[in-house]
């Protein structure tokens, strides 16, 4: 399977099906990236689908409250493997400027992240700066690493050698300290 790998990755990764999931106002920035005047589509990131089950990548775009946030989990649930978290904006990657009772400090504590964007709100440009981040990381994944399990689950190994550790720049080094981590 991983002599496939090349071609298994380059399809995932020219073929993200984004989920149509937005919470506050990086949600809007998010809904220009897809607009004519940045055009996901050119990043094969286009289509956004309205079900979690259709959907392969989820950008968590706006702030998340502790209310708010088992929907969250439970959406990302519904999502087949394999699937990515993008964390959009301050909101979504650290709680932001929302430092009170009832804002989640980060989508991370609930699900796994796999590229954070900076910003409030980041701008197209960032988020399709993330996006290409993000197809790097699945362009390093080994396919058999996801293992299929008789009752349902899936458990996922995305580890990157040491070598592919030594090639990235700083700015991707915490996008592979986090895809680096067995998720189950
Ligand atoms: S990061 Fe800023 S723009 Fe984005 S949801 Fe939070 S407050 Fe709004």
């Amino acid at each position: 399977m991983d002599a496939a790998a090349p071609v298994v990755n380059w399809a995932r990764k020219s073929a993200l099906w984004p989920l149509t999931f937005g919470l506050a106002c990086c949600a809007i920035e998010m809904i220009a990236t897809g607009a004519g005047r940045f055009d996901i589509d050119r990043f094969g990131a286009g289509v956004f689908r309205p079900s979690p089950r259709q959907s392969d990548l989820i950008i968590v775009a706006g702030t998340v409250t502790l209310k708010m946030g088992p929907v969250v989990r439970r959406v990302y649930d519904q999502m087949p493997e394999p699937k990515w978290v993008i964390a959009m904006g301050a909101c979504a990657s650290t709680g932001g400027p929302f430092d009170s009772y009832s804002t989640m400090q980060g989508v991370d504590r609930i699900i796994p992240v796999d590229v954070y964007i900076p910003g409030c709100p980041p701008r197209p440009e960032a988020l399709l700066y993330g996006l290409m981040r993000l197809q790097d990381i699945i362009m390093r994944e080994s396919p058999s690493a996801y293992i299929f399990e008789s009752d349902g689950t899936v458990h996922r190994q995305r580890q990157l050698g040491e070598d592919e550790l030594e090639e990235i720049s700083p700015l991707d080094r915490e996008a592979a300290d986090v895809v680096s981590n067995t998720i189950e």
